[in-house]
């Protein structure tokens, strides 16, 4: 029985949603092999291992993204389609899933599977792996089913030693590009195999550190300026900085080389990162990661030589315009890592533009084979195009409703297909502020705007700045919302910090960096590459370079960013709703001058045609019911009426009531409250127009509206014309060991009848009112707390008298309802006894979670992180419904209910009511409706589409 501030504060909170595609192997970390494994194995086959792909044929499709991950089956689909793709070869999921069983050993036969795909990819390429005069070398990539960007290893360059090294220069001429590909390959390696990492979290990469002294002593600011014997003197160097620090000597063996990558991409499934990934976005355990064997193409074989990161459409704005960025003589962890600011895609015209047609004709084909918005990487070497892979993009949510709605107007895909596509939780980011225009005008005027880096998270951040992605975390945990997380650039590990950040900036890295994609994957505004930024962390400062001089911003400093327009601005900026906020709620734009609101429109108009449940608002104000109603609500789940005694002069009368000692005092006060709260209810049906409103009876403990303070205690004193010391006394008596399970709900009522028939008086002196005024009326009135047939009995016999007395009294009668909530697992049980009284069932799963794990709501933060941390709970129970426990005492409810009365109302109004897969589960249990927070209706709305067409 939270607060109000608690109840807004959660509805606006992003929520997790829960799995959605049941995992068809069943099994728990890693042990089992999945079925289809099995059955090969009984028959006494083993299961194909690896699958082979190259030379304009593969072994696998797109559909076998279990078996092959993403990334394989993506990679066999475009070889498939005739595009250019390296020959190699995915070692399946499967295999992962050995690994672990096998106590982190590649299984014995695996060897023999890799050196025949090997040589399949040696005669497409005509060259041999490990060979001293024409090397093939190879990329050893991670794959998983779900794309986790970043999250997994990967290695470049594999295949390289001294004297392969010496053998590429040969063949390829070109003596710098074979020793740059074999000193990034030892880093890699390094890091990613053998484990040289930086010691302490403000110290760098120590191949850079080798690497920056090295451009240095040269005299040059690029990699790309070292020439071949200063990258011949790196390879050196790297190779004794793993001797010094680790003790072991670089291994020279291809095969080992291989072997040692495949396990560390193994391992990588279960590192730091991609565990909190995989939670954070409900990614099973079990799946496991794919391995991609691919023959390496290389983009950094001089000025013909490219590569780089394209989406089919703008992944910021969902533009339908080829959206990328490349580097010349580059290799695509180039890119990716964001260590130099790439160009523009459509500058490849220019320097490549054989290569560039060609990309375009992919883009077309890509989008018309996957119907679907593609994340393509690709590189060149010396002019021919090669494809490395595709995947459906990331999006922000302006972009996922842009492409949607738009590809239907393009007949590319079907309206239901546009449904199923957007993820609901993203429809909160169109109603995120952006910052007032005339304040920004203001800062900029003021000579505050510091910096443009590239727009890669829309919305507008204003917050403290915080440069340590653990530290954001701490602050988080603290309370502390308003952080901007501000680096050089960010890394996968920064992944926490950044979840805990309204938004994040950097000073390198381009649109398609890891930096980016996450920001629009959580909905975070982001900048990225902003290079009038440096950081020196030891200071805990950041210098901005502007026209006007430096500007050193510390740590906790206000910043303000705008993730549209990627600007950085010094100081507070105040925010402003957004156009679908102007448009619905504040009425100050044109619908016809708002793009946004027009596309989230329409998606909205093809929901409701498509969803079967009706959805509702928890609302107990005037101007929240208005809301609601412009949310797309059909009426009222819950109006909480203890909360409306906060409001202006209402409290007094309240706390008068709560203390008088007896029945008449307390209808004395009670007689001052009536006719506030008809006032009220008179506001709310006027707002709701005739949809139903159901308005709950008093439910929280009493002592929650007396005053805390002395000079409240005082007050009360002086109102009621008692002594501070008989207040005191009645504030005591007052107290409850545990009022979550004391005098509260339906037994407030039960011991002082006459709250409940002044509610009722009120309700229905409202209804009757309004409906003279020619607006139509539907009152529900609710019991909460109900355990026996009995309490609601007693309470709805008063309800009926109050709602006859009204009508004879006022001469005019109006239709109405009397039900009751679910929240207590006894009444869940005793559900067809209850329904013989009751006309309607809204569960209360606030309270139903609370008691059915008999875990109070308001202390499960203590315990969650733990919970989850091992696996106890998938997701937090109060946000999205635990279909085991809670749902089956739901199921249970329902079905009894609907067994005295089949037509029986049912809804539910716990928090749960706004989550997209507890939507989907009340959709499948046959609920008529989902009431939640007013702007979380638009999620509820196209998750109950959703729900529907799953069906
Ligand atoms: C509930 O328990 O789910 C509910 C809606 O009531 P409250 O949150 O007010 O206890
Ligand atoms: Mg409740």
């Amino acid at each position: 029985m939270p607060s109000l501030a608690k109840n807004k504060s959660k509805s606006l909170k992003p929520k997790k949603v829960a799995l959605k595609n049941g995992h068809k192997n069943g099994h728990k970390n890693g042990i089992k092999v999945s079925a289809k494994t099995a059955i090969l194995k009984k028959a006494g086959k083993v299961a194909k291992r690896t699958f082979f792909f190259g030379g304009g044929k593969a072994e696998g499709t797109k559909e076998m993204k279990n078996l092959l991950g993403g990334k394989g089956a993506n990679l066999a689909e475009m070889a498939n389609i005739g595009l250019p793709v390296p020959p190699g070869f995915t070692i399946t999921t499967d295999v992962c899933t050995e690994f672990y069983a096998g106590g982190k050993k590649l299984p014995k036969a695996l060897g023999d599977d890799i050196r025949a795909q090997i040589a399949r990819m040696e005669k497409v390429v005509g060259a041999k792996f490990g060979d001293a005069k024409n090397p093939m070398l190879v990329s050893v990539r991670s794959g998983a089913r779900a794309s986790m960007p970043g999250m997994m290893d990967t290695i470049l360059n594999l295949g390289l030693n001294d004297t392969t090294a010496a053998g590429l220069a040969a063949k390829s001429g070109n003596e710098r590009f074979a020793y740059d590909s074999y000193r990034r390959f030892i880093a890699m390696y390094g890091d990613v195999v053998l484990g040289l990492k930086p010691e302490k979290k403000e110290d760098h990469d120590p191949f850079d550190e080798i690497l920056a002294a090295k451009k240095k002593a040269r005299g040059v600011k690029l990699d790309s300026e070292l020439p071949a014997d200063a990258l011949k003197e790196l390879v050196a160097e790297f190779k004794a900085e793993i001797k010094n620090r680790l003790g072991v000597d670089f291994p020279n063996d291809p095969y080992a080389q291989l072997e040692g990558a495949i396990k560390a991409v193994f391992q990588s499934w279960q590192n730091d990162r991609a565990n909190l990934y995989r939670r954070l976005n409900n990614i099973p355990a079990e799946w496991g990661t794919a391995v991609n064997v691919q023959a390496m193409v290389f983009g950094n074989k001089g000025a013909d030589s490219a590569t780089g990161v394209c989406f089919t459409r703008d992944p910021a704005s969902g533009e339908n315009v080829f959206y990328g960025e490349f580097l010349v003589n580059a290799q695509g962890e180039d890119v990716v890592a964001g260590i130099r600011t790439p160009e523009k895609i459509e500058a490849l015209g220019n320097v490549l533009p054989k290569a560039y047609k060609q990309l375009l004709d992919i883009r077309k084909k890509l989008e018309k084979h996957y119907k679907e918005m593609q994340d393509i990487e690709f590189t060149i070497e010396n002019g021919t195009l090669y494809m490395l892979q595709c995947r459906n993009g990331k999006r922000t949510g302006f972009a996922g409703v842009r492409i949607a709605v738009e590809m239907v107007d393009e007949k590319l895909i079907s309206k239901e297909e546009a449904l199923r596509r957007v993820e609901p939780e993203a429809l909160n980011q169109l109603l995120r502020p952006v910052f007032l225009p005339a304040a920004k005008k203001k800062a900029i005027e003021e000579g505050r705007l510091l910096a443009k880096g590239l727009p890669a998270g829309p919305g507008a951040a204003t917050g403290k700045v915080v440069f340590f992605a653990d530290e954001a975390e701490a602050l988080a945990a603290k309370g502390e919302t308003n952080l901007i997380l501000c680096r050089h650039e960010t890394s996968p590990e920064d992944i926490r910090g950044m979840n805990a950040s309204l938004g994040f900036m950097t000073a390198f890295g381009g649109m398609t960096s890891h930096a980016a994609l996450v920001a629009r994957q959580m909905g975070k505004v982001c900048i990225v590459g902003c290079d009038a930024l440096s950081f020196d962390y030891h200071a805990r400062t950041m210098t901005v370079t502007t026209a006007q001089g430096e500007v050193v911003v510390k740590e906790g400093d206000w910043i303000s960013i705008d993730g549209f327009a990627g600007e950085v601005i010094n100081g507070r900026v105040d925010t402003t709703p957004s156009e679908v906020i102007r448009v619905l709620i504040e009425k100050n734009l044109d619908a016809k001058e708002a793009p946004v609101y027009a596309r989230y429109a329409k998606l909205m108009s093809w929901a409701d045609a498509a969803r079967r449940l009706r959805v509702r608002a928890n609302a107990d104000q005037p101007d929240q019911s208005e809301a609601a109603v412009a949310f797309g609500a059909e009426g009222i789940g819950l109006c909480r009426t203890e909360h409306m005694f906060f409001g202006e002069g209402k409290i007094g009368p309240m706390r008068e009531m709560i203390v008088a000692e007896n029945e008449a005092d307390r209808r004395a006060a009670l007689d001052k409250l009536l006719p506030l709260q008809r006032e009220d209810f008179a506001g709310i049906f006027r707002a709701m127009k005739g949809r139903p409103v159901t308005i709950r009876t008093l439910d929280p403990p009493l002592h929650e509206f007396l005053p805390h303070d002395e000079a409240g205690v005082r007050d009360l004193a002086r109102d009621t014309g008692k002594s501070v010391e008989a207040i005191q006394e009645r504030i005591h008596d007052l107290k409850e060991s545990n009022p979550m399970l004391g005098h509260r709900g339906c037994r407030l009522g039960i011991t002082y009848p006459e709250i409940t028939e002044m509610q009722a008086r009120a309700v229905f002196e409202a209804a009757v009112d309004v409906s003279k005024e020619g607006i139509e009326v539907f009152p529900e009135i609710m019991i909460p707390l109900v355990g026996t047939k009995k309490e609601l009995d007693l309470q709805a016999a008063i309800v009926r008298k109050a709602a006859a007395d009204v009508f004879a009294a006022r001469g005019k009668k109006v239709g109405y309802m009397v039900g009751t909530m679910i929240e207590i697992p006894r009444a869940a049980l005793t559900a067809d006894q209850i329904a013989e009284t009751a006309e309607f069932f809204s569960f209360g799963t606030n309270d139903l979670t609370q008691m059915t794990f008999g875990l109070s709501r308001d202390d499960v933060p203590r315990v969650l992180a733990a919970y989850q941390a091992q696996d106890i709970y998938q997701v937090d129970p109060f946000v999205s419904v635990d279909r085991q426990g809670v749902g089956s005492l739901m199921k249970t409810a329902a079905s009894l209910g609907r067994g005295v009365k089949p037509k029986l109302k049912l809804g539910i109004c716990g928090e749960h009511g706004g989550d997209p897969s507890s939507v989907e589960f009340c959709n499948e249990i046959g609920l008529d409706y989902v009431s939640c927070s007013p702007y979380r209706l638009p999620i509820a709305r196209l998750a109950a589409a959703q729900a529907a067409l799953k069906q």
